[in-house]
């Protein structure tokens, strides 16, 4: 432990040494810290009022290291939009893991921090916009009660960065329970050492499974590649519930831990539509709403194909295995996302037809373009009458259907209602907001709005905050695009 209250102790360097690169951050002329959350750092057993100063900005820089620090730059692979390639952290370094006072260990990463081992073509550097937008939204998800990287600070770093045009250069220190990706095993089936995919599974055991440690090596991969489909089938659905896009789902930004990492142009829908995609690069819509439990599951077909090895000796028997830890997930997603959805509705006592029920629901959304989010807020709140779509053909006998619903049940709908206000959120990071924020943050030097934003982020399902927050866009404040910055 050091003044600053880091307390590292670093394992992923036990791995073979092809599994990381040592990196050292490129110092920068000008750290300034922007952003820096408190809560998160009492959480890790930081020293807040140390690391909230001028001394933080240069360790969220990269320019001092904590004592004990990794100093690495992992290595892994991964299919970007299908197609395999070798990457690694290319402008990321691991300050180190720290153990947090409840027993916990986050990984503590500075992303932006200038070139490492892994860049290939890269400048190793990040805009300000793509790592304020980072914090928005992961912080967000987390608030949303969905897993996910959370995010430390963000530093301008004084210098600019070349992309098509200037843009002030940042920093984001990201925290997760890891960093190990559906990629990073990609990677280890091509490393060197023979079993250096063992080597790293037991290491995903060790750290996110650990019930899993003791069983006999014929059951211990195999329960590991079902855990890893749970994880991702309740990731995916918690997504889906909310109207998260991820936006670029490749492999190697998927994370075995279950958490949400890798916010690139990811965003929230306003209107619902399953189509919906927002990411520049995005051309052919492989990432769309729609698409991402598909792409969850394409992706674990990828991670289930590194560890056929090990789950039993015979080549066939092995396949068989994979595929029918694979075909859970679609059941698993289901399940998953119909609870969620009879929550979102208030339904209590399950019925067999809610299932599509729901679906009528989100057709007459599509049809009538109503905003996803205060759709159900509205539901919620018992107040539909003053939307748009309440009034629309087809609504009535919908919502005649859902009152006999919730009169039916052996609930009252008070507490329906109340079940279904801590599931939908009143206020959720909507793009035009979210790109308010970082215009004023990054032309202007103004960060109130991205404060504020995120003062309101941090209480999603609560009503009391300005109308400028829970309203959907106006037509002139849509955002059809979002870009990833790298
Ligand atoms: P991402 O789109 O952030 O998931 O990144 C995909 C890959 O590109 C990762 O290996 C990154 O480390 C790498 N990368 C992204 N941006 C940069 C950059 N500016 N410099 C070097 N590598 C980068
Ligand atoms: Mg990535």
């Amino acid at each position: 432990m050091n003044e600053f209250g880091f307390n590292f102790n670093n394992t992923y360097k036990d791995l073979p040494n092809s599994f990381y690169q040592s990196a050292a951050a490129t110092p920068v002329d000008f750290p300034n810290l922007v952003a820096f959350n408190d809560d998160l750092a009492k959480k890790l057993g930081l020293n807040h009022d140390a690391l909230n100063s001028t001394e933080g900005a240069h360790i969220f820089s990269g320019n001092q290291w904590p004592d004990g620090s990794a100093q690495i730059a992992q290595a892994y692979a991964g299919h970007q939009f299908g197609s395999f390639t070798m990457l690694g952290d290319g402008r990321a370094v691991l300050i180190g893991e720290q153990m947090t006072p409840d027993g916990g260990r986050y990984d503590i990463q500075l992303k932006g921090a200038g070139q490492t081992a892994f860049s290939r073509m890269g400048d190793g550097r990040a805009p300000i916009g793509p790592m304020l937008r980072e914090y928005i939204i992961s912080e967000a998800l987390h608030a949303l009660e969905i897993p996910t990287s959370r995010s430390l600070a963000v530093v301008t770093t004084g210098e600019a960065v070349t992309r098509e045009e200037m843009l002030p250069g940042g920093i984001l220190t990201r925290v997760a329970s890891s960093h190990l990706r559906v990629g990073t095993f990609e990677y280890a089936v091509r490393a060197e050492g023979e079993n250096d995919h063992k080597v790293l599974a037991d290491y995903a055991i060790e750290r996110h499974y650990p019930e899993l440690k003791e069983l006999p090596e014929d059951e211990k991969y195999l329960q590991f590649l079902h855990a890893v489909v749970d994880k991702q089938a309740s990731l995916i659905s918690k997504w889906m519930l909310v109207g998260f896009i991820h936006g670029v789902m490749n492999s190697d930004n998927m994370a075995i831990s279950g958490e949400t990492i890798d916010y690139g142009p990811c965003a929230f829908m306003d209107e619902y539509h399953p189509a919906t995609k927002f990411s520049s690069v995005d051309v052919g819509g492989r990432y769309q709403f729609q698409n991402q439990p598909g792409i969850g599951q394409w992706n674990l077909a990828r991670f289930a194909e590194t560890l056929l090895d090990l789950l039993h000796e015979d080549k066939e028997t092995a396949k068989e295995l994979a595929q029918e830890a694979l075909s859970r997930f679609g059941k698993l997603y289901e399940s998953h996302f119909l609870s969620g959805m009879r929550e979102k509705l208030g339904i209590i006592e399950a019925g067999e037809d809610d299932g599509e029920f729901a679906e009528e629901l989100l057709n007459l959304m599509v049809e009538h373009e109503a905003d996803y989010t205060e759709t159900f807020r509205l539901l919620s709140l018992d107040r539909i009458e003053e939307s748009e779509l309440f009034r629309q053909e087809g609504f009535e006998a919908w919502y005649a259907k859902w009152q006999q619903k919730l009169e039916r049940q052996n609930v009252s709908k008070e507490d329906a209602f109340e079940l279904m206000k801590s599931v939908n959120p009143a206020v959720i990071p909507r793009n035009h907001l979210v790109e308010e924020a970082l215009n004023e943050a990054m032309h202007h030097g103004d960060y109130s709005y991205f404060h504020n934003l995120n003062e309101v982020l941090k209480r999603p399902f609560e009503d009391n905050h300005d109308d400028i927050y829970k309203n959907p866009p106006k037509a002139e404040e849509v955002v059809h695009q979002t870009f990833c910055g790298t």
